[in-house]
């Protein structure tokens, strides 16, 4: 079986942006609009001569009272369905309590997590992507889903952990 890799954070952090880099093509549907990607839908990728499932979520705008409970139950849901869950995070924002909650889910899960610190479009930026080792899912990788920095080194460290 090919192996799933689930990208997973709020609306308006990039995952979709994310998506198209790690299948090389442009298919996810990208948008300003926080939350237009409609539920999961799932891209064939190849890297390195190997074959993967990337996982796009989202599609859901709850009030921000429930966006913490939606973000956790889309984090259970990447757990069960997938075999390396990224967790992307908006560096230029920082670790918001979503952020935080999804974390706090992921943290148990038995699968490896990578945590992505995404909108790091220069290097001056990458001092924000070390705030986030306070989110305690270890090191922060930084990258720019929308330029590609950083995008083949993420790709080998997903394979990695494959
Ligand atoms: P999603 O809701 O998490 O799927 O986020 P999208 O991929 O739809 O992106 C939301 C917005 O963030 C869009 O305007 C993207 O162009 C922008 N964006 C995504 N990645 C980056 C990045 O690395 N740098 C910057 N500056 N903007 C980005
Ligand atoms: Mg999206």
């Amino acid at each position: 079986p090919v192996p799933i890799v689930a990208v997973v954070g709020r609306p308006n952090v990039g995952k979709s942006t994310l998506v198209n880099r790690l299948i090389g093509r442009r298919q996810a549907v990208v948008e300003d609009v926080p939350g237009v990607t409609r539920d999961r839908i799932a891209y064939d990728a190849q890297w390195n001569g190997r074959k993967f499932t990337v996982v796009d979520t989202g599609g859901w705008e709850p009030d921000a009272v429930g966006r913490a409970a939606a973000i956790a139950a889309q984090a259970e849901q990447a757990i069960a369905a997938s075999d390396v869950i990224v967790l992307v995070v908006d560096a230029t924002v920082g670790a918001t309590d979503v952020d935080d909650a999804a974390a706090r889910v992921l943290h148990r899960a038995a699968k490896p997590v990578i945590l992505v610190a995404n909108k790091v479009d220069s290097v001056r930026a990458e001092a924000d992507a070390t705030q986030l080792w306070s989110m305690g899912l270890g090191e922060p990788h930084p990258i720019s889903a929308l330029h590609g920095r950083g995008s083949g080194d993420l790709l080998d460290i997903i394979l990695d952990a494959l």
